[in-house]
């Protein structure tokens, strides 16, 4: 069906809410800002191929300026001293902005539980939504765009905590969406 057949017998007008098409544009052109540090990354760049095609949601656009970014994405362990690059990056971003932690490492430290790898970037800046697995699957990372795209369609802005404009992070947890198959061939150790 075309907007013509949608349109008929509406003489032409169509009437809105300017914030709904506010939000619609903001939601459908959300442009990641890749901090990839490790193997999360790798699939973060499969989440973008046409396999995946990541273009479908509009958010396929990684900009390495944070001035040109509104969802920063956090993909792979941060070590104790980049994290002020991170942390400097994402003030950087002009609001309204979003952040994914996405993966075991960046939202935990993952296996590395080390004085060395920060415990968590929600540590230091707020995220919205936290994406699982190690490395998450690029449908569970789409997942977290959609989450994203939700946040953008209910509320528009993110909120702040009432006390001076300071963001308060939304905290939404995706849930995985497959289940992890048995091991196809059973492993052997040792000499029999
Ligand atoms: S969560 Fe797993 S895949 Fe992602 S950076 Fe850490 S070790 Fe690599």
């Amino acid at each position: 069906m075309g907007i013509e057949q949608v349109l008929e017998g509406h003489d032409g007008f169509v009437t809105t809410r300017l914030q709904k098409v506010v939000n619609w544009a903001r939601r459908s052109s959300v442009w990641p800002m890749p901090f990839a540090t490790a193997c999360c990354g790798i699939e973060l760049m499969a989440t973008a191929s046409s396999r995946f095609d990541l273009a479908r949601f509009g958010a396929e656009v990684m900009r390495f300026s944070p001035r040109q970014a509104d969802l920063m994405l956090v993909a792979g362990r941060v070590s104790i001293k980049m994290m002020p690059v991170l942390q400097r990056i994402y003030q950087q971003m002009a609001e309204p902005k979003w952040t994914i932690s996405m993966g075991a490492c960046a939202s935990t430290g993952g296996v590395f539980d080390t004085y060395a790898t920060v415990q968590g970037v929600d540590q230091f800046i707020p995220v919205d939504v936290y994406v699982p697995g190690c490395p998450p699957r690029p449908e569970t990372l789409i997942e977290g765009v959609m989450a994203i795209q939700r946040i953008i369609d209910e509320h528009g802005l993110p909120p702040n905590d009432g006390s001076g404009g300071l963001r308060r992070p939304l905290g939404i947890t995706i849930e995985p969406t497959h289940t992890v198959r048995p091991q196809p061939v059973p492993v052997t150790l040792g000499h029999s």
